[in-house]
């Protein structure tokens, strides 16, 4: 060991070495495998540059781009009992949400409610969030669904639900499946008090979910090419023993068969929904007579 070693060695690395790539600077799309600058990936809302792929957005990406100036408060979900049947798996249950709440920048659950103007009318939005353990639906996300159905109630606001889920969450065995009806009633809360439930499906909206409140909307959007349906395309195909149709519980297939209304691009989701509400909350007089459009 001498200076040359200890000093000079180091210096000549630090001067030949490459400076490192900053992590995650590209990515490549699943859909058509170009590789995308991340940067312009995310200015695109989190679509393809190149082929129009929507990729899987987390709630806290999406919402700036839905509320009027991207301001909007965000709704803490109701406490719940966080690990009710003590469930264990190849790792604790506990353990699990513990690890998927410190990847999450703050959210303590699948779902993130959000309350703010959208085309200057309060509105408030329920969105799932799939990159948390699959967004499947246990208490916690039942919770705050009725919570985010109250509250448009009490707003007197529309209630948007983007969905995004694999379904149950089986490590809350029944209590995660006593979320369907809970989450149906609370819809059904909304739509009792003659105010438009909007559901916006998003990929993939399967399982329990698709068994619930994302089926009951007053109007269904979906983003393109989203995976819609309740089992999947495997299970569906080795019961039935046929091969399945191209495209099936794919967005465009379920705009075909009528179970959407429409399929929007990310990038004009936004004045959709804006001009969806005001077509169901404002009564059109044309000419002394009201063009009421009734929600129920
Ligand atoms: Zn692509």
């Amino acid at each position: 060991m001498n200076w040359l070693t200890n000093f000079v060695r180091p210096k000549l690395r630090a001067l030949v070495a490459r400076k490192e790539a900053p992590e995650n600077l590209w990515l490549k799309c699943p859909k058509c495998e170009q590789m995308l600058f991340t940067r312009d990936w995310e200015a695109n809302q989190e679509v393809c540059t190149h082929c129009g792929h929507h990729m899987r957005q987390r709630p806290l990406k999406r919402l700036p781009r839905l509320f009027d100036d991207g301001k909007y408060e965000l709704h803490p979900l109701p406490r719940v009992t966080a690990d009710p049947l003590k469930f264990r798996d190849t790792k604790r249950y506990d353990a699990r949400l513990k690890e998927a709440q410190a990847k999450a920048e703050g959210t303590t659950d699948a779902l993130v409610v959000a309350s703010g103007l959208m085309g200057a009318r309060m509105t408030v939005i329920a969105a799932l969030d799939f990159g948390f353990m699959g967004g499947s639906m246990g208490t916690a996300v039942g919770e705050g669904l009725v919570m985010a159905a109250d509250l448009a109630v009490a707003r007197k606001a529309p209630l948007i639900v983007f969905s995004a889920s694999g379904g149950a969450r089986m490590q809350e065995g029944i209590l995660s499946l006593m979320q369907l009806t809970r989450t149906t009633i609370a819809v059904r809360r909304v739509k009792e008090a003659g105010l438009p439930y909007i559901v916006v499906l998003t990929d993939p909206t399967t399982g329990g979910v698709s068994a619930s409140f994302a089926m009951l909307g007053d109007v269904h959007l979906a983003e393109p090419g989203a995976i819609i349906g309740f089992a999947g395309q495997r299970v569906i195909q080795d019961t039935i023993r046929q091969e399945l149709p191209e495209g099936f519980q794919r967005s465009e297939y379920l705009l075909e068969h009528g179970m959407v209304d429409a399929v929007v691009h990310r990038h004009k989701l936004r004045e959709t929904l804006v001009r969806m509400v005001t077509l169901l909350m404002d009564p059109l007089v044309v000419e002394g007579r009201s063009l009421a459009v009734t929600v129920r």
